[in-house]
């Protein structure tokens, strides 16, 4: 395959392709770079979402914390209550309305300054010591609030919570005072439930192009809650809060923003973790709650938008080339017709004109002054023919005078001895043809050397004039006279024979010698005539037995005709 090079294509794909590249480089740019900025935002904003879920997430947890923190110090501070005993039925009524008020409070019990319940929901633990448990230990001394733990003692009491997941409690414990006496311990074991239910109520709707997760870690970092029943599965494969989740780089922890992180399963996610923002200090667990999405799902509006800006890109520029290109095929369309027009005029094709092309002012401009060229060029052309014609035609009569004059006397007008030969040649063939004879007759004027001698030469050249003109009038039209040199003259004489051509001899001679010229007198010649002989006879030897007979004649005294032996 060959290459074409750049110029050799045409005017209109040189244009389209220039400017195509060009807008397909722009648009691509363009969008790209347009699209990078949109997906910079669009990931920006995906980020914020999460932090604001997980920050939500956190404050939820926190008012959770602090308001249960609050419910176990009412409950301990009901003195009057109290006084009536840590197992009366006021006590007992007050427990289980607290629990029907917060269903989430899996367990509200009250234990004695030794340590035993003494009263419980659900009468659950009573008479059980529960000294070495550090809520007990915590809550004897102040308000209490213990970090989330799996049930040691309730797992096997309680019936299994709806999630799935094993038990587990937050603790809040408050000391009973009655005046300077610590008397008891009211505790409650929140249950783990009410985490997920937070939780899954801040969890956005899971849909096709959304998939929020929400996990909870503990002060040291460990998982305490992961959504749709997999804690145990993650806490086993030994998920830990996410290091760089925890340290995004100094800028974006600044601004509070997302961070992609790979996690376990080895999936990228979009990251943000929010610290549980505590109350007070007493229910400052230090958790930590992270929101992540998968970056395929979160960026995914963002590829989209880089895409459509893309596409919407490379459609105007398609759209750019193909008007670019409609437009140079105007201007080609326009250089094509007057190259062709420009070509027709070269062959000299008749009636050729430079078509007015109208696409551009360049071009127009360009047409109309081709087009003034070429009617100047052609009317110059036609002038210049015209001019060539009439030279050739001078050129031919001129020739044709040069001929004439080539064979004929200057001084008689008559023949000259080429013209003669000329005429001789002709008349010979036409005779052996026909078989009809041919005679001539040589003429010489007598003592010529005298006229010239006493008129002299002019009078001798005026002689030979009046000779030639008698000859002319006494002669046929058919017949040819020539003056072959000197005063010697020669008459042919078609379809004459021998004897014809003597009478006509005789009556030239006689003719002469009748003519009496005021200057030089009576001027004689003398005649030899001679016949073809056969058809081998030739001009040659005809004129050679004409001049015997005419010197013949000479011989004889002069003013006579001799016929040929
Ligand atoms: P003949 O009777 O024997 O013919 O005698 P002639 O004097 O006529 O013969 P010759 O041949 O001796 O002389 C010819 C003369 O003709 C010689 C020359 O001066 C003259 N002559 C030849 N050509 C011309 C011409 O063109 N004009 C004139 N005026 N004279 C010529
Ligand atoms: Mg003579
Ligand atoms: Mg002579």
């Amino acid at each position: 395959m060959s290459l074409l090079r750049f110029s050799d294509h045409s005017l209109r794909s040189q244009i389209a392709l220039v400017f195509g590249t060009l807008v397909v480089g722009l648009a691509v740019l363009l969008s790209l770079g347009f699209g990078e900025l949109l997906k910079l935002r669009i990931e920006r904003d995906a980020g914020t979402a999460l932090q604001v879920i997980a920050e939500n997430a956190g404050k939820l947890l926190a008012n959770g914390l602090q308001e249960r923190s609050r419910e176990a110090e009412v409950l301990a501070a009901a003195e009057a209550v109290w006084t009536k005993g840590l197992d009366s039925a006021e006590a007992h009524h007050m427990l289980a309305r607290s629990q029907a008020t917060h269903p989430h409070s899996a367990w509200i019990g009250v234990a004695d300054a030794q340590g035993v319940v003494r009263a419980a929901t659900g009468g659950l633990l009573v008479g059980q010591s529960v000294a070495e448990r550090p809520w007990f230990k915590e809550g004897l001394q102040k308000l209490h609030v213990g970090d989330v733990h799996p049930a040691k003692l309730l797992e096997q009491l309680l019936a299994p919570p709806p999630s799935g997941e094993p038990y587990r409690f937050v603790d809040f414990a408050a000391p009973i005072r009655l005046g300077p006496t610590t008397i008891g311990v009211v505790a409650i074991h929140g249950s783990w439930e009410w985490t997920h239910e937070v939780m899954e109520s801040l969890t956005p709707v899971r849909t096709d192009d959304k998939a929020v997760e929400l996990f909870v870690f503990d002060r040291k970092g460990d998982l305490i809650y992961a959504p749709g029943g997999q804690t145990r599965a993650l806490l086993e494969a030994g998920q830990r809060l996410p290091v760089e989740a925890n340290n995004p780089v100094a800028s974006d922890r600044a601004a509070g923003r997302a961070v992609v992180v790979r996690w376990l399963d080895g999936r990228s996610y979009l990251t943000a973790t929010a610290p549980m923002q505590a109350r007070n200090s007493t229910s400052d667990l230090g958790w930590r709650i992270v929101a992540r999405e998968p970056v395929e799902l979160a960026f995914a509006e963002a590829h989209r938008t880089v895409q459509l800006a893309l596409a919407i890109g490379l459609g105007a520029a398609l759209l750019a080339s193909v008007l670019a290109w409609l437009a140079a095929r105007r201007l080609s369309d326009d250089l094509y017709a007057l190259a062709d027009a420009a070509s027709a005029v070269e062959a000299d094709k008749p009636g050729t004109r430079i078509p007015q092309a109208h696409s551009s002012r360049e071009v127009s401009k360009l047409s109309g002054a081709l087009g003034r060229m070429t009617h100047r060029l052609l009317t110059a052309h036609e002038a210049m023919e015209e001019k060539v014609r009439l030279r050739t035609l001078e050129l031919e009569a001129a020739n044709r005078a040069l001929d004439l004059q080539a064979r004929t006397d200057a001084l008689t007008g008559l023949l000259n001895r080429r013209g003669f030969e000329t005429q001789m040649a002709f008349a010979l063939a036409l005779a052996r043809r026909s078989g009809r004879p041919l005679s001539l007759i040589t003429v010489d004027v007598d003592h010529f050397k005298r006229v010239n001698d006493t008129y002299g030469h002019e009078t001798g050249d005026e002689v030979l004039r009046r000779l030639a003109r008698t000859l002319e009038m006494r002669l046929r039209n058919s017949d040819v006279i020539a003056r072959l040199g000197g005063e010697e003259f020669v008459v042919l004489l078609p379809d004459t024979d021998l004897l014809g051509a003597q009478a006509i001899a005789q009556a030239l001679v006689e003719a002469m010698a009748e003519q009496h010229d005021p200057v030089v007198g009576r001027i004689t010649v003398s005649a030899g005539v001679a016949s073809m002989r056969g058809l081998q006879d030739n001009g040659l030897d005809i004129l050679r037995r004409g001049d015997a007979a005419l010197y013949e004649a000479k011989g004889q005294g002069r003013n006579r005709v001799c016929v040929e032996a």
